[in-house]
């Protein structure tokens, strides 16, 4: 059995029109697998965590999630994009304030 050299770092695409994939992203690695196989199937995190996440049935079943990112990183990207939008309301914060 060959074992990979790395994690895999899975990026959600297609093959042709419809096929829907998880594929490898990291350089020269031509690794992907179909969504049927994806279930607990390890990813290196889209975040800066470094850590590894696993591809569950939920994660697939939403097409939206084209980059699976753990837990810790969905919460910072949650408060960022809080903070993001919170901006615009920065008046109305300072009325209620
Ligand atoms: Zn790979
Ligand atoms: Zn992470």
């Amino acid at each position: 059995m060959k074992k990979p050299k790395h994690m895999h770092k899975y990026e959600r695409g297609k093959l042709g029109d419809s096929y829907e994939i998880y594929r490898c992203v990291l350089t020269e690695c031509t690794h992907y697998i179909p969504l049927s196989l994806a279930d607990g199937k390890l990813s290196l995190c889209w975040g800066n965590c470094g850590n590894a996440v696993m591809l569950d049935k939920q994660m697939i079943n939403q097409a939206k999630t084209k980059r699976p990112i753990c837990d810790s990183c969905k919460e910072i990207k949650r408060k960022q994009r809080e903070f993001l939008l919170s901006i615009p309301n920065e008046e109305q914060n300072a009325k209620i304030n």
